[in-house]
């Protein structure tokens, strides 16, 4: 993935032109979810000049807790409930006010960046990125941006189920326009058991996906409801055989039928029928099919990662590399840490401990050994 990656950029670097910024950012932060958001918020309140590059205002890239679309988060003490994109538009205008003003250099410029390339510079990090929306699918205006220290707060991608999938599509809109129709609703593809289970007490829940993690989710669903179906889309459960005991034992139905089309009204999901015509309605449905690490970016970068592509970190979000030393100045923070929790909470406090730890890195002076 590393190779494909830098070959893609040397391409982009060839066909498009870069205006190179000579300003110099204490921290930069990519990504501004809950994570990027509060480590950007963090570092600022420490007197540093914060440089946020989000791709949610260029792309459709816009972040988990968009997909939450009209499903209000509720979980977070110190905010009233909320969805995703009204989250999203909130911390926007947060950051925007802080703005460095006058001559002072200290505050938080947020600038609409999709990130192509992270480099090392000799003040700290280049990073390269797409400034515009793509037109026609192509990069049409590029800048470099410089910073003294980097944290990463990108997230991830969910996978989607392949269901009604449009292979000729070119945009990943294009290609799931069926699925996300029925995406972030109360009645429609859930996409984590913690957040939304708790919309379907009692009710007969859906679980899409194979081996461990589609289990993992079927645990947590027994919070809510003891009606639960696993469906494997056409392939084998993956699961081992104590696990389909207890699914028998449990009366977890696992179906391995290949699924041939949604049955919804308008934006609600009420069932799917199979290839062979049969039909399985329901009142939840779940989705776990993977997911895809937002780092393509850091391609340049040898880091500790798990089978799935997350990143190791050390106590305050540090980058590891393979033989365990830190990447200096280089922090990690939010859903793509390995074994972060995946809230918003947790996020933030992640993004919280790597804001701080980049901004502490730029002291010159220490305690004396
Ligand atoms: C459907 C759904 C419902 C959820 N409900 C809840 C809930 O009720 N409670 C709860 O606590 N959590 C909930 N979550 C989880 C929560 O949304 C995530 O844990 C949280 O958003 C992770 O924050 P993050 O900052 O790590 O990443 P994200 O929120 O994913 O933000 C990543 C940011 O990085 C940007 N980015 C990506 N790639 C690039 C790039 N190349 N260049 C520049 N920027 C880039 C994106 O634009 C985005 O703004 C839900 C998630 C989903 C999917």
């Amino acid at each position: 993935m590393d190779r494909l990656a830098l070959l893609r950029y040397a391409w982009i670097m060839e066909h498009t032109s870069k205006r190179p910024s000579e300003h110099v950012h204490d921290v930069a932060v990519i990504g501004m979810g809950p994570a990027g958001a509060q480590a950007a918020i963090s570092a600022w309140h420490q007197g540093r000049d914060v440089l946020v590059l989000d791709a949610g205002e260029v792309s459709q890239r816009k972040g988990r807790a968009y997909w939450t679309k009209s499903v209000a988060i509720e979980d977070i003490p110190f905010l009233a409930p909320i969805t995703g994109p009204r989250l999203r538009a909130q911390v926007q205008e947060r950051l925007r006010s802080l703005a460095p003003k006058g001559g002072d250099s200290r505050g938080v410029t947020l600038r609409g960046a999709y990130v192509l390339h992270v480099a090392r510079a000799a003040e700290g990090f280049a990073i390269d990125a797409s400034t515009e929306p793509l037109r026609g699918g192509e990069i049409v205006a590029r800048e470099t941006f410089l910073a003294r220290t980097l944290v990463v707060a990108s997230g991830f991608e969910d996978g989607w189920p392949d269901i009604e999938r449009d292979p000729n599509g070119r945009r990943m809109l294009e290609r799931y326009r069926t699925v996300f129709r029925y995406a972030g609703n109360q009645s429609g593809w859930h996409l984590c058991i913690r957040c939304d289970g708790h919309l379907h007490f009692g009710q007969h829940f859906v679980l899409l996906g194979v081996g461990e993690e589609i289990y993992e989710a079927a645990l947590g669903a027994q919070d809510f409801t003891r009606r639960i179906t696993i469906l494997t889309n056409g392939r084998p459960a993956g699961l081992p055989p104590a696990v389909l005991a207890q699914a028998r034992e449990r009366d977890i139905q696992i179906d391995t039928r290949r699924i041939a089309r949604h049955i919804g009204k308008g934006t609600r999901l009420e069932g799917v029928e199979f290839e062979d015509g049969e039909q399985l309605m329901a009142d939840g449905f779940l989705a776990d099919e993977g997911l895809e690490p937002n780092t393509a970016f850091l391609a340049a970068f040898t880091l500790q990662r798990t089978p799935e592509g997350l990143l190791r970190v050390g106590e305050n979000g540090e980058a590891l590399r393979p033989d365990g030393t830190q990447e200096p100045g280089l922090y990690i923070a939010g859903d793509l840490v390995a074994g972060a929790r995946k809230l918003v909470a947790a996020a933030a406090a992640s993004g919280q401990d790597a804001g701080l730890a980049a901004s502490d890195a730029l002291r010159s002076w220490r305690y004396p050994e």
